[in-house]
């Protein structure tokens, strides 16, 4: 077996593990495999064993590889996104899980609608309140739901966060539980245009703890195609 393929192999049975832990079926978990400086031709024999979603953190970087990859994909944006790359954004990608600002959102909702396209996305929240990570604190995120659900052409499928870096990962679990919380929350606002659903969380060193915690999408770059360099 090949080191990638074999690398999807143990991803997936760790995910069943967590998942079986937390209660859950390992179907709900949604694997996001995060293509950012990998080759074309090594992100299509991802494909071909089988990975269906998409992660790439630049609009420019996909651009040059989503006609090169042949299959049933889906690409979601991850990385920051600058209002000026909105229309090519919006064009490339199935689902935005960067959404961080009222400004950005009116962008993606103006040129969403002249694509005559409903833009999902995600809303980030900055779970460590880290000065060097994007999205909007967790306190602010019920709030921030309310305004985006004005827009007629986005619909919020649910909350993106990126865990702060912790040597010892069970120190994460409270930063998950408070993100499985606000996410419960704006659920139960039954809001216009908000479909919550997906919790994407978890990543190469603590997707397992995620997981347990709740995340239903996980965006795994290093442990499928191994270290970036
Ligand atoms: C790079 C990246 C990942 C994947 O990181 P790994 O540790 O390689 O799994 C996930 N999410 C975001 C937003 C990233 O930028």
């Amino acid at each position: 077996m090949e080191t990638l393929e074999k690398n999807i192999e143990v991803l997936k049975s760790k995910i069943c593990e967590a998942a079986i832990k937390s209660g859950r079926s390992p179907d709900e978990i949604h694997i996001v495999a995060v293509t950012k400086t990998v080759l074309p031709e090594i992100i299509q024999k991802a494909v071909n064993c089988g990975v269906t979603l998409l992660g790439e953190n630049r609009v420019q970087e996909a651009a040059k590889k989503v006609n090169l990859i042949k299959g049933d994909v889906k690409w979601h944006l991850i990385g920051h996104l600058q209002k000026n790359k909105v229309k090519p954004a919006v064009k490339l990608f199935s689902m935005i899980q960067s959404l961080d600002s009222v400004e950005l959102a009116e962008e993606i909702d103006k040129r969403a609608c002249e694509m005559q396209k409903i833009m999902e996305v995600l809303i980030q929240i900055n779970i460590g309140r880290e000065e060097s990570k994007f999205g909007i604190d967790v306190e602010d995120a019920v709030e921030f739901a309310n305004r985006i659900a004005r827009f007629s052409h986005i619909k919020i499928r649910g909350l993106m966060a990126i865990a702060p870096f912790k040597e010892n990962t069970e120190e994460l679990r409270p930063y998950f539980r408070k993100m499985n919380d606000v996410f419960m929350k704006i659920k139960m606002l039954s809001l216009k245009n908000v479909d919550m659903s997906i919790l994407s969380m978890g990543m190469t060193n603590d997707f397992q703890i995620a997981i347990e915690e709740g995340a239903n999408m996980i965006r795994i770059g290093t442990g499928i195609f191994g270290k970036r360099k």
